[in-house]
Order: structure tokens, then C-alpha cells, then sequence
């Protein structure tokens, strides 16, 4: 009888936001990795409307899944197994793109891993970089999570806080929205704010009452909200640029506070920084200097694997596969928004 032959050509799924995307992988290498933002469908509301998000996946996953297979040369009958976002998200978007990948499993009779995206955001780190040692001590940073993870071991993750009202990029897009600056904020704050002086507004850093490792934004919000009104600062104002700057570094330092303190508890051997707000270089810079102060090596993912990406989704299927290659012949495998 012939040997089965072992599986090693994965197929990867992403919705959980407002990002379609699609990634062929073999044995865990990105062989592609496409990306289809939603941005200017959002951008009119300032942030991401959910129902939209949903049936603009619908939309583009055929496409997207078609474009993944042909940039790898691979044709959906050669796909051993699958992978695909479970949760945390909106779950309208995750749905579509569970719901899709179960229709392949079901029908060509292969097994579907589910992934965590947030995990899966960390895991972005390790695609560049195999040699990553451990224990880790990871910061998360995106639209919709602010969270510090300690990684005691591959694929052990546990979560020492995370915010407890608006993550730091909704935090960034909400200012954005109110100076009428356009969605996603982040990159046009990060653009506006170059050569801003960061030292001309001021911004007390948030202070959780509790210990340990919670963050908070929404103070900073307002605080931020109350300047801009104060001040009449607007788009076109001359000092914007250094309301900007003074406001993005307050945010860069809120989070590396927090890094700081774990340092101190949990000792580990090397840093990861990881999400789409971890694109900005002012954070992407203050971190590298925590790390070398530290003499610990710091890892961030190249810009476009910090993004919503079904590349880092696979790569954490694939090593979830191989830690347990009994899993994932789950059809009833269910979305988790929170
Ligand atoms: P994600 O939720 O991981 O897709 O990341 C999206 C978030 O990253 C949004 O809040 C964006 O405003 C933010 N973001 C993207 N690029 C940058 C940047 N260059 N600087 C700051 N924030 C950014
Ligand atoms: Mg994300």
C-alpha cells in the first residue's frame, strides 16, 4: 500500500478586521502572501464599520485566495491543510473567512487549524527570524489590542496585561478623526508629526490605580481631544506638527513604561514589538533603544508583516500542526470575537 504522502502545502485565511488576505505556505515558508486593505472603504467614517468590513471580505475572498494560489504556483487540489483565523475580531469577518475555508476542508477532506490572530501577530516575528531565543517578552500593538505577552517557550503564551479601555492605535485613529486627518490615523500622524517638536505639548502618561501590567488610552484620548479643542488646532494649523509629534510620543512612551516594568520582573532574553501600530518608526526606534539600554536583542516584523497578514497566520498554523498533527479535522471549529 502506498504511504500517505505528508502534508506540506498550506493554505492560510485572515478576516478578522478589515484586511483580506490569503498566504500558500510549504512546510511554514511563505511562498505568498496577499493583502487586500479595506482602508478606502473605511476611511470616509473615520474607522472600521463592521457590516461594511463583513461584505467587503465576502467580496474580495474568492479573489484573494485565487491570487494566493497562483503567486505560489499551486492549485487548490495540491493544498494539504488549512489555517485560518479564529479569533479575536469582528465576527461577521471572521466568519466569512472561516466559513470559506471550512467549504475547502470539507470538500477536498483536509484538516483546518485555527489560529489566534493575536498569537499569530507575534508569530510575524519568527518568520524573519529563526533564531529568536527564549523566554520572550512581546508587546502587541494594533488597531484593536494593546497587550504584553511573556513567552516562557514556543508557542506558550501568557498574557501579563493588556488595555483596559482603547487600544493604542484606536487611540491614534480617534485623534486623527477629530483633526479630520483621514483613517488609518497612525500613518498620517506619523507623517504630520516628522520634524514636529515632541517636547512643545504636554501630556501626563497614563496611570493605572491597580498593579501589574494593564494599559490605558482613553485619558490620553481625552486629554489630547481637550488640547486640540483649546488650542483651535485644525489641519492647516502651524503647530499641529508638534501637537503630533508631543502626542505621538506620549503614546510611545505609555507603552514602553510598561516594558520597562516587565523587565524588570520576568528577565527575558529577547524582545519582540509586533501589530500595525508597530509600523511607526518612532515606536519601531524607541524600542530598539529599551532593548539595547537592556542588552537584549529586539525583534520587530518588516513593515508589511506587521499588517493584518495570513503569512503569519500560516506560519503559526504550521508549528501548531507539527506540536500536535492529530489537531485540526475540527469542522466545528467556531469563531471567537473576544
Ligand atoms: P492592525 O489592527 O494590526 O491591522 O493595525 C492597524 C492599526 O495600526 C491602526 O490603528 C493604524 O492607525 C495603525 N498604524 C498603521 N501604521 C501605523 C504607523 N505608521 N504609525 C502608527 N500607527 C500605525
Ligand atoms: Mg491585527
Amino acid at each position: 500500500m502506498a504511504r500517505r504522502k505528508k502534508p506540506r502545502l498550506m493554505l492560510a485565511v485572515e478576516t478578522s478586521c478589515d484586511e483580506t488576505s490569503a498566504a500558500v505556505l510549504d512546510q511554514g515558508k511563505i511562498l505568498s502572501n496577499i493583502i487586500l486593505s479595506q482602508d478606502e472603504i473605511h476611511s470616509p467614517y473615520g474607522g472600521v464599520v463592521p457590516e461594511l468590513a463583513s461584505r467587503q471580505h465576502i467580496k474580495s475572498i474568492d479573489y484573494v485566495v485565487r491570487e494566493s494560489l497562483t503567486q505560489a504556483g499551486a492549485d487548490l487540489g495540491d493544498i494539504d491543510l488549512y489555517a485560518v483565523t479564529q479569533g479575536p475580531g469582528l465576527i461577521g469577518s471572521l466568519l466569512v473567512g472561516l466559513t470559506f475555508v471550512k467549504g475547502l476542508a470539507y470538500y477536498f477532506r483536509k484538516p483546518i487549524i485555527g489560529v489566534n490572530h493575536l498569537e499569530a501577530h507575534i508569530e510575524a516575528c519568527f518568520v524573519e527570524n529563526e533564531g529568536i531565543e527564549f523566554p520572550v517578552l512581546a508587546l502587541l500593538v494594533s488597531g484593536g489590542h494593546t497587550s504584553l505577552y511573556f513567552l516562557e517557550k514556543p508557542l506558550s503564551y501568557r498574557l501579563l496585561g493588556k488595555t483596559r479601555d482603547d487600544a493604542a492605535g484606536e487611540c491614534l485613529d480617534k485623534v486623527a478623526k477629530f483633526l479630520q486627518l483621514g483613517y488609518p490615523g497612525g500613518p498620517v500622524i506619523e507623517k504630520l508629526a516628522r520634524g514636529g517638536d515632541s517636547r512643545r505639548f504636554h501630556f501626563s502618561l497614563p496611570r493605572m490605580k491597580t498593579a501589574g501590567y494593564d494599559f490605558s488610552f482613553s485619558g490620553l484620548k481625552t486629554a489630547a481631544l481637550k488640547t486640540i479643542r483649546e488650542n483651535n488646532l485644525t489641519a492647516e494649523h502651524p503647530r499641529l506638527g508638534d501637537f503630533l509629534a508631543s502626542f505621538e510620543e506620549t503614546v510611545v512612551r505609555a507603552l514602553l513604561e510598561n516594558v520597562h516594568k516587565a523587565l524588570q520582573e520576568f528577565r527575558p532574553a529577547s524582545l519582540i514589538l509586533c501589530g500595525g501600530v508597530a509600523r511607526n518608526s518612532r515606536l519601531r526606534s524607541a524600542f530598539s533603544e529599551l532593548a539595547s539600554g537592556y542588552a537584549l536583542p529586539a525583534f520587530v516584523p518588516s513593515p508589511r508583516l506587521c499588517t493584518d497578514n495570513a503569512g503569519m497566520v500560516g506560519a503559526l498554523g504550521w508549528k501548531k500542526y507539527l506540536a500536535d498533527p492529530s489537531s485540526g479535522t475540527d469542522l466545528d471549529l467556531d469563531a471567537f470575537p473576544r
